[in-house]
């Protein structure tokens, strides 16, 4: 899968970095997330899915296949 993630609209809650650490993690400046793992697999994958649906400010999203980014997820 790919993690798609809009800066802009992070508040910091942390959800992210909490439920999928291996993907998500937190910049120590503003508390905004970051990606770790854009194009997490496996147990990762299903820990990304599940902070998609926790992010409480719709930052996360999952980025659905393309003929580009196909053979890549
Ligand atoms: S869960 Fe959403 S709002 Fe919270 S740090 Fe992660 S991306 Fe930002």
């Amino acid at each position: 899968m790919r993690i798609g993630v809009d800066r802009s609209r992070c508040i910091g809650a942390g959800m992210c970095a909490l439920t999928a650490p291996e993907v998500f993690d937190q910049d120590t400046g503003d508390g905004r997330v970051l990606t770790l793992d854009a194009a997490p697999e496996g147990a990762a994958a299903e820990a990304a899915r599940r902070a998609v649906g926790l992010c409480p400010s719709g930052a996360l999203s999952e980025v659905p296949p393309t003929r580009e980014n196909r053979d890549r997820t």
